[in-house]
């Protein structure tokens, strides 16, 4: 199919042909020195790369030259993004599912694991038990059932939980991760106030996504690739895309990756928001050896490194399927987004550990320290951890927050709010020793912020957060 990134035809903005070519090209310069240094003078003035660029720097085994591209996608972090990662939880409302993903537990033909929906009750508990953690940002999660959880019950969830008020603690932010829908739906889901819709492409590569989606409305390869068109003509701004990584091969879904932003930007002139780069994990009928694509820690790396400096703009998250170690080293190198705390049974955080243990995970979690040890570990590296959700309140998103990345007000914008929401975690909910830590990076951090008048308000911002106020944002 012939190649166009304006099309809204999925088979032709990811053509499998402009996939093989880019990645014949890649192999086919991989050792050409004078062309890869000239993409990295380009890649290190920050404005990004194109899918063929991008898949070459992938392709690229010389050690000095891998060198280069890691300062680069750091230089370019830092000055994007300063040390700030935001922290979100994902909730899971429910794993009834029609699907029949073979790689997800949840399928439709597993009948080993007990089927659970939250009520509205229990979705009001497990909120308060995510606000006591300190957590202001959400992604909501659920298989795909026409009857069990419909949009009617995700939209009177989302309303639910952006109506808890419990203690200092609100959600501030509902992102959403379900299955391809309609535009109309799309509608509702921006008129019921999501931040980011979020929807993973598994993979790009349709005869392997077709293989590995037999049944269920899922398996249509073009309606879940046109999904976030819909999305942004729903009026939704801020899509979060990615792949399973582990699935294909890593250097298809990644040009796959790179030529779907593309097409979000030459067709509604913003790219995606975020991308998510989860590989895959063990879980109950799942077993990663039946995955012979799956990557390494280091290939994971390169991944993220090379993204960061293909789409500089793009906010980038891994979850808890990620151990510490893994997760140190792309933090270093690009991302942006971290979740922490995580449970991923449906009604994992109000119920029990013996409860929990009967369960069924959606996939083993690497990383299962508490959000307090993650803030703790954040703040040993020099990160500071952000609960903001000021963007997305104050109007700033799709094109309106891309504008604001470029023009590099993020520093006197995104740095105070960082400051402002840590000191809201350590005056409500961190541990004595987190709480120490916290107050030398914030006193740090106030000092790095340019802006004279913003300086004076966040420090003022500081002072009434400690008598008690809420809820400050620049
Ligand atoms: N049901 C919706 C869907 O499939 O798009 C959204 C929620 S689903 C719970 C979120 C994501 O979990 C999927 O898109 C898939 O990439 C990921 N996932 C499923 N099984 C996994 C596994 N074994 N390891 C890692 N991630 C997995
Ligand atoms: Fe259902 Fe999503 Fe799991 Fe597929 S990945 S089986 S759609 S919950």
């Amino acid at each position: 199919m012939k190649y166009d990134k304006t099309s809204k035809k999925a088979d032709e903005f990811i053509s499998h042909e402009e996939i093989m070519e880019t990645l014949a090209f890649a192999e086919a310069h991989k050792d050409n020195r004078e062309l890869i240094e000239k993409i990295l003078v380009k890649a290190a003035e920050g404005k990004g790369l194109g899918h063929r660029e991008a898949a070459l720097l992938l392709e690229c085994e010389d050690s000095e030259l891998q060198q280069r591209m890691s300062e680069i996608a750091k230089a370019i972090k830092q000055r994007l993004y300063g040390n700030r990662i935001v922290m979100f939880a994902p909730l899971y409302l429910s794993n009834y599912c029609v699907n029949g993903c073979t790689y997800c537990p949840y399928h439709a033909r597993n009948k080993m694991i007990p089927r659970r929906k939250l009520s509205q009750q229990e979705i009001i508990e497990e909120v308060i038990a995510l606000q006591d953690m300190g957590h202001k940002r959400l992604a909501l999660e659920m298989g795909e059932h026409p009857t069990l959880n419909n949009m009617d019950y995700l939209l009177e969830s989302i309303a639910t939980i952006y109506g808890i008020k419990h203690r200092n603690g609100a959600i501030r932010r509902v992102n959403v991760n379900i299955a391809a829908t309609s535009v109309e739906n799309y509608r509702k889901l921006r008129e019921a106030g999501i931040g980011t819709y979020i929807l993973f492409q598994e993979t790009y590569h349709r005869k392997t996504y077709e293989a590995l989606h037999p049944t269920g409305p899922k398996s249509n390869y073009i309606y879940h690739t046109e999904a976030m068109d819909r999305a942004m003509e729903g009026g939704i701004d801020d899509v979060g895309i990615g792949v399973l990584f582990g699935l294909s091969t890593y250097k298809y879904d990644f040009t796959g990756l790179l030529m779907h932003a593309e097409h979000l930007e030459a067709v509604f002139g913003v790219g995606p928001h975020t991308i998510s780069v989860p590989r895959i994990c063990p879980a109950d009928d799942v077993d990663t050896v039946d995955f012979p694509n799956s990557i390494s820690d280091d290939i994971f790396r390169r991944i993220v490194m090379v993204l960061r400096i293909a789409v500089p703009y793009t906010g980038m998250i891994i979850s808890t399927r990620e151990s510490r170690r893994s997760r140190e080293s792309v933090l270093e190198v690009g991302v942006s987004q971290l979740s922490g705390g995580s449970r991923t049974t449906v009604g994992g955080y109000a119920t029990s550990a013996e409860n929990e243990a009967r369960e069924t995970a959606q996939f083993d979690l690497s990383d299962t320290r508490t959000l307090d040890e993650i803030v703790s570990w954040l703040i040993d590296l020099g990160y500071v951890p952000s609960f903001c959700t000021a963007c997305y309140r104050e109007g700033r998103t799709g094109d309106r927050f891309m504008s604001l990345v470029k023009s590099g007000q993020i520093a006197n914008c995104c740095g105070p709010n960082a400051l402002i929401t840590l000191k809201e975690y350590l005056e409500d909910y961190a541990s004595a020793d987190t709480r120490l830590k916290g107050e030398k990076l914030i006193a740090a951090g106030l000092k790095m912020i340019p802006n004279l008048k913003v300086r004076e308000r966040a420090t003022r911002n500081l002072s009434e957060i400690e008598e008690g106020k809420r809820d400050f944002r620049f």
